[in-house]
């Protein structure tokens, strides 16, 4: 009878252990995993970006237009160089827009200086595999004072206002220091077109000068 109970107990308690000394490694597995592994972050799941093939609820995202070809494009690439290039790998990239030559891609607020931080090789490796001449990275930003000032950068901006059409309509007007004119990272019509696909926002670009004003 004694015997039997040894058996028995033996027999479970060797599961037991099994199945705790199995969760403890799982979890402790786990755990290693997240803090070391870290890996740029989208609203495309990462796994979908590498096989290629997207879960149901990226398809979902594809299809209403909340992520784009070419945002699936940019975070594909973005993940492959993260290997390389490993301040990628804590990036928070949001979005990709082209227009002519140039490619903005919008990623967190403190992320921008990681990416700028290789000395603009990673700049010219997503130029070459997307076929821009020009990539700009942006900092995603809610506040359109502060994404006016990202677009617009190295030229200053003096003041920002909202003018009321009388159709209704409404546009921003931005006015720019005559003597920063040439500082201005691109075509005026470039920049209009980005503040218009990511902000919505239609522009009214003057330039502000000692003797007079132009309108653009
Ligand atoms: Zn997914």
């Amino acid at each position: 009878m004694f015997k039997l109970k040894i058996f028995c107990f033996g027999y479970l308690t060797i599961p037991f252990i099994c199945i705790c000394f199995h969760l403890t490694i799982n979890s402790k597995y786990e755990t290693q995993f997240l803090n070391i592994v870290k890996i740029m972050l989208t609203k495309i799941c990462s796994v979908d970006l590498k096989s290629g093939i997207l879960c149901p609820k990226c398809e979902e995202k594809v299809k209403s237009g909340e992520v784009s070809e070419l945002d699936l494009k940019v975070a594909k690439i973005l993940l492959e160089l993260e290997n390389r290039y490993q301040a990628l790998q804590t990036v928070y990239f949001h979005k990709a827009l082209e227009f002519k030559d140039t490619l903005v891609i919008l990623v967190n607020k403190g992320d921008v200086h990681k990416i700028l931080s290789y000395g603009g090789k990673i700049l010219r490796e997503i130029s070459e595999k997307v076929g821009k001449k020009r990539v700009r990275i942006l900092a995603y930003n809610d506040e359109p004072r502060r994404f006016l000032e990202d677009l617009f950068a190295p030229a200053s901006i003096l003041t920002i206002n909202k003018i009321w059409l009388p159709d209704g309509s409404e546009e921003t007007k931005v006015v720019i220091p005559r003597r920063d004119a040439k500082k201005l990272p691109e075509n005026i019509n470039v920049l209009k077109e980005f503040a218009k696909n990511i902000m919505g926002m239609t522009l009214r670009v003057e330039f502000e000068g000692a003797r007079s004003r132009q309108i653009i």
